[in-house]
């Protein structure tokens, strides 16, 4: 029943242990909402969800928590540039409001097209502006933060052992940024907890606070939300490999000083998703959406198939071939199951080795190595159904819907199939050679069998 984990923080694969018997806290740094989600950010989402959906299929009961940035990240993570909903709001002339709104929206529709399951709650950050006063309030009176023209400041001397999570040094940490140094700042990785409405720019998004109107710092909700649902210690924080330098210190650093406990157990970092063996680029048209891959013909849950294949602290070479080939495997497979007929028993001792492949650390594609070992079992039909459903409770792809709807014949072809079993009982072979051509062309399979045809239309 174990749950083995990789945790960041202590560097190795630990046996997971809750807080609390039976109940997990769960928080993931969700996205800033300015533009479309490419894949990269999408495919820590799926990550995320086969986490969540293994702990609960080991009968844990989890609370998942994900903040929506709408205010306060910057082009730079480091405090440096421009808020980005500000910027996109400049770019299109829409009100930042009207922007984080709209693709909220396109982000919820993204985790939906991908069957990720929706976070027991999800929080703005433009809705806890008040208690993300109050914390940063704490940290100014016990003397963490300084200020300077444009903000006050978390002071990172102040935490002894700050960046323990890249174990890099501060300077290192710094480097990675790579961005203009402020010259106010007293320590390279000190950031901005609160910044100031410059005095000439006019701000959609502003409040006033006792250092004088602006808007919170990046990295200052996720402690604030974290402790406002989950507590000040919680059992798992997850995120991807570019938190693990600037983000993720800060939060730590800021819960860590307010509450003078750590902030989460269990620290979770996925790799990042690389375009035909380079980084994902805008500049070179890389940054690819859910909404480009539909236009190419592929399905998402193609695209979560292909996550899946890969293991989360891997990065995953992504390219339209790779794509293309996870669509096919996944094909075959609602080919293979789609006859099965109705779960009836299970196999058990498969089943039990899948939850032990993805409770090893989310080992995925060893899960989908053992889903191919149970269609290739001697197992009846109906077992191998009841084990394929009960598995995909993890796996998140359908595999049930998707079999059933292979069944669910179009009209046009129902009308060719008639026909062609008609061709067929008068031996008419090159009647039935080119019926068989034309149901191939509308996407339908079929094999003659003893009982007559078997047709099949597998969509995903
Ligand atoms: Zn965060």
């Amino acid at each position: 029943m174990s749950i083995f984990l990789y945790n960041s923080l202590s560097k190795q694969k630990e046996e997971f242990k809750p807080i609390k018997k039976k109940q997990v806290g769960l928080y993931t740094c969700g996205p800033t909402v300015y533009n479309h989600p490419h894949i990269g950010n999408l495919m820590a989402y799926v990550v995320w969800d086969v986490l969540k959906r293994i702990l609960i299929a080991r009968g844990y009961k989890v609370k998942h928590i994900m903040n929506i940035t709408d205010v306060g990240h910057l082009t730079s993570d480091a405090d440096e540039g421009e808020d980005k909903l500000a910027k996109a709001s400049r770019e299109t002339g829409q009100n930042a409001w009207q922007i984080a709104e709209f693709f909220i929206k396109v982000f919820r529709n993204n985790l939906a097209s991908l069957n990720i399951d929706e976070p027991t709650k999800f929080l703005r950050a433009t809705e806890t502006i008040k208690e993300q006063i109050a914390f940063a309030r704490i940290l100014d009176e016990k003397g963490y933060l300084y200020k300077t023209a444009d903000g006050m400041y978390f002071d990172t001397s102040k935490i002894a052992d700050y960046g323990k999570l890249a174990n890099l040094s501060k300077v290192e940490l710094q480097e990675g940024a790579r961005v203009e140094k402020n010259q106010e700042k007293k320590n390279l990785t000190d950031f901005a907890v609160w910044k100031f409405t410059p005095e000439d720019i006019s701000r959609d998004m502003d409040w006033e606070s006792p250092w004088g109107l602006g808007f919170p710092g990046w990295h200052l909700e996720c402690s604030v939300m974290s402790r406002l649902e989950l507590g000040d210690t919680f059992d798992i924080h997850t995120g991807g490999i570019d938190h693990l330098t600037v983000h993720h210190p800060n939060e730590m650093a800021q819960s860590e000083a307010v509450t003078g406990k750590l902030q989460a157990n269990y620290w979770l970092h996925n790799d990042f998703i690389k375009f035909e063996g380079g980084k994902m680029a805008k500049s070179q048209g890389t940054l690819i959406t859910l909404e480009n891959i539909r236009e190419k013909g592929f399905s998402p849950l193609a695209f979560r198939f292909l996550i899946l294949q890969n293991h989360y602290r891997n990065s995953l070479n992504f390219s339209f071939d790779s794509l293309q080939a996870a669509q096919n495997g996944l094909k075959a497979i609602i080919r293979e199951i789609a006859f099965y007929g109705k779960p009836k028993g299970g196999c058990q001792e498969l089943e039990e080795e899948f939850y032990q492949a993805i409770g090893d650390d989310l080992n995925t594609p060893k899960g989908l190595a053992i889903l191919q070992k149970i269609i290739d079992s001697e197992n009846k039909p109906g077992a191998k159904m009841a084990s394929i459903l009960n598995i995909d409770e993890v796996l998140g792809l359908r595999l049930g819907t998707l079999a059933k709807n292979a069944l669910d014949i179009s009209s046009d072809a129902k009308i060719i199939l008639e026909e062609r079993a008609k061709a067929r009982d008068s031996q008419d072979w090159v009647r039935s050679d080119k019926l068989r051509d034309k149901l191939i062309a509308l996407g339908v399979e079929v094999q003659d069998t003893t009982d007559g045809q078997k047709a099949i239309q597998v969509t995903l």
